[in-house]
């Protein structure tokens, strides 16, 4: 499938509940020099990606979560190439191995292969994510932060609710034309999905507020059946903790409080 001049996408043999079918590796360049989102340190996807780019000069990252980053050491100890994204988070479930040799700043712009990418902000999902823009063509490499056919879990206390929402609603600034994402196909109508993304936070947290206002005071496994009935079971244990990113955002916005375990409503 066309994805954008000098972009091949290597999937890594990593299919999971948590990662769809895998993730998505983006190869940068015609012959590709630049690798973005490496994946998990798996030896075949390893060799997969030195054999379509023994040449490798950067490696890109969106974030440090293990299923993205990993491969970037080995690869580096191999080639040389030099690694551009934000450091790991402390919260035990990053990549800690990842040491950048280029921290971007906001809106900074590298070039890789022939291609211009800017560093687009985008904490929420993991506080250093940073979605990955094509200058002149518009294709954005979102990682986790806009997921096909899912929407992306934000895990506390490193994720974050509403800078997820803030860091949506400034994407749409951009000039986008279309999005690929750390796992799932190609996403055609880049503010549609974004828009639909934006509606169904909204709509969850309503659901939250009218569960929490119904009980006065819960506490989040109270709260978890009602919020999210319309979610399989053997999804809520991922659930519970975008439930709680919900929680933390209403507290900021001064809709709930909390006591110990406990959620209480509050008029807004
Ligand atoms: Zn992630």
């Amino acid at each position: 499938m066309f994805i954008a001049p000098g972009v091949q996408r290597l999937l890594a043999p990593n299919a999971s509940m948590m990662t769809g079918p895998g993730t998505n590796t983006w190869l940068l360049g015609d012959p590709p020099v630049a690798v973005l989102d490496p994946g998990p340190d798996i030896p075949s996807h390893v060799e997969a990606i030195l054999a379509a780019a023994p040449s490798l000069e950067s490696i890109f990252v969106t974030h440090t979560h293990r299923d993205h980053s990993p491969a970037a050491t080995p690869l580096k100890a191999r080639t040389g190439a030099r690694l551009i994204g934000r450091p790991a988070p402390r919260d035990g479930l990053q990549d800690e191995r990842f040491v950048p040799d280029a921290v971007p700043a906001r809106d900074e712009i590298f070039t890789a292969g022939g291609l211009r990418l800017r560093a687009i902000d985008t904490p929420g999902h993991a506080s250093n994510h940073v979605c990955w823009l094509i200058e002149g063509d518009g294709l954005l490499f979102s990682g986790d932060h806009i997921l096909e056919g899912v929407t992306p879990v934000i895990l506390v206390p490193d994720g974050d609710l509403s800078a997820y929402l803030e860091a949506l609603e400034r994407l749409k600034t951009y000039p986008l034309r279309a999005i690929a994402p750390g796992h799932g196909r190609l996403i055609i109508e880049p503010l549609r999905e974004i828009d639909g993304v934006i509606a169904h936070r909204l709509r969850r947290e309503a659901k939250v507020i009218a569960a929490l206002a119904a009980r006065g005071t819960a506490t989040l496994d109270e709260l978890l059946g009602p919020v999210y009935a319309d979610v399989p079971l053997n999804r809520h244990g991922l659930a519970r903790m975008t439930l709680e990113a919900h929680l933390i955002k209403l507290e900021r916005d001064g809709r709930a409080t909390r006591s110990g375990t406990g959620w209480h409503a509050r008029e807004g």
